[in-house]
Order: structure tokens, then C-alpha cells, then sequence
């Protein structure tokens, strides 16, 4: 009998793919850049094997460490809500959990700063990633909470992780001009934010609600 191998066919195929980049069309997500980068990530790498038949699903997964992969819509619109205003040139990430949202966001900007502080996922998105010769990136295992002051202001800040208020800290490292993509509040009642810092202050746009995982402080 013949053994078929089955893999990177089938649920993890580019057409599955595309069909994924085809449903975030229709959700109202236009930016081809961002499309684009979707649709060349192979999503079903930053997910257990066991779980990859449904990394094109619109939902989250788990990635370990009680983590999820957040759902491609969230992934898409919030790129999409950072670059809203223009190409960025440098963003902090806070939260690169399996690394994917940073594989994409590498796509769309000219370098990404990204903080974990789980340091069994950091290594693994950083292997991975690099895996995919995504190379505009540099990774630092911390309390994101304190952001990235070394290479600070950014003009893009996107975090993964709710936390109850806007950390101060990542405020002060924004760049005047520059846009943070956040979800804030509780289990239950988020809701996505995008500041904006301008000369005189900070202006905030309420988005929509989302579910995210808790911003925890220290490391592990
Ligand atoms: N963008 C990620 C989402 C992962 S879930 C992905 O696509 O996989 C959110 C991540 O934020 C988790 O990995 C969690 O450990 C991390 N996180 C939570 N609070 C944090 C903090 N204060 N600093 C850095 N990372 C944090």
C-alpha cells in the first residue's frame, strides 16, 4: 500500500489559506499589505501539530503556558489599525507569545521590538521566525510593562496582552505621531483602544470589545 504524506496539504494548503485572507476581506480588512503577509505566514507552524488542521479557523488557539494564538481577524485589524495613518518605520510588540503576530507585523514595517516574558515561548517564536527568515526583529525576554526604553520612541506600539489601564511606561515611549493599538480591562469587558500621541497630549479612540489574555507583570 502506499503511504500518502499528507503533510502541508489538505487544512494547511494554500487554498485554505487563501480561503482565511477571503473571509478577513469580507470582514471589512482592505489593506493588501496586510493581506498579503497573511497569506504568505503559514499559521499552522506557530500552533501544536495537534491543533494545525484548524490554524486558518477564525479563533483562537492554545499555545502553551495557559496562551493563545490570538484569531486572524484580531491579527489583521489591528495591524490594519496601527498603519492606519502610514508606513511605520519602528514598533514594539508586547506579547509575542508563538511569535505569529510578529511574523506578520515584520511584513508591514521596518523593524519590530518585541517583549515576552515567558521565556520557553520567547525562544520558540524567536527560532521559528527566524526559521521563516523573518530578520527585522529583535526579541527581549521582560516585563513588557516597562516596554523597550533602549530603542524608544516607537511610532507604532501593539500589545497582545489586556491590561486593567494604559502602562504608563509604554505612553512615554510612544513618539509624537505615533500610534498604540491596546486592549484594556478585565476577563469579560475589553475593549480595543488605539491612542495617538500628538504635540500637545494623547488622543483615545474606543474600537471594538475583544477577549485577551491577561497583562501580567514580572517574569517567568
Ligand atoms: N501575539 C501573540 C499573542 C499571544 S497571547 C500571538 O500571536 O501568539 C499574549 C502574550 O502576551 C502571552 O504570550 C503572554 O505571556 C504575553 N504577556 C502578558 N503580559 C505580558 C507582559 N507584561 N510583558 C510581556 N508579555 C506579556
Amino acid at each position: 500500500m502506499m503511504m500518502l504524506n499528507v503533510k502541508g496539504i489538505g487544512m494547511t494548503s494554500m487554498r485554505t489559506r487563501e480561503r482565511m485572507v477571503g473571509r478577513l476581506k469580507e470582514q471589512g480588512v482592505n489593506n493588501h499589505k496586510i493581506l498579503d503577509a497573511m497569506r504568505n505566514t503559514p499559521r499552522h507552524l506557530f500552533v501544536d501539530e495537534a491543533l494545525a488542521s484548524r490554524a486558518y479557523e477564525d479563533t483562537a488557539l492554545p499555545i502553551g503556558y495557559n496562551q493563545t494564538i490570538s484569531q486572524p481577524y484580531i491579527v489583521a485589524k489591528m495591524t490594519e489599525l496601527l498603519l492606519a495613518s502610514g508606513p511605520l518605520a519602528k514598533v514594539l510588540e508586547i506579547g509575542t507569545g508563538c511569535g505569529y503576530q510578529t511574523a506578520v507585523l515584520s511584513q508591514v514595517v521596518d523593524y519590530v521590538y518585541t517583549v515576552e516574558r515567558i521565556q520557553p515561548l520567547q525562544k520558540k517564536a524567536k527560532n521559528l521566525v527566524w526559521s521563516l527568515k523573518h530578520k527585522n526583529i529583535s526579541y527581549l525576554h521582560s516585563d513588557g510593562g516597562w516596554g523597550w526604553p533602549d530603542h524608544a520612541p516607537y511610532d507604532g506600539i501593539l500589545v497582545t496582552a489586556a491590561p486593567p489601564e494604559i502602562p504608563e511606561m509604554l505612553l512615554r515611549q510612544l513618539a509624537v505621531g505615533g500610534v498604540m493599538v491596546i486592549p484594556i480591562g478585565h476577563a469579560g469587558g475589553q475593549e480595543l483602544q488605539r491612542v495617538t500621541r500628538n504635540a500637545s497630549g494623547f488622543e483615545v479612540e474606543i474600537l471594538e470589545s475583544v477577549n485577551f489574555v491577561p497583562f501580567l507583570s514580572g517574569r517567568e
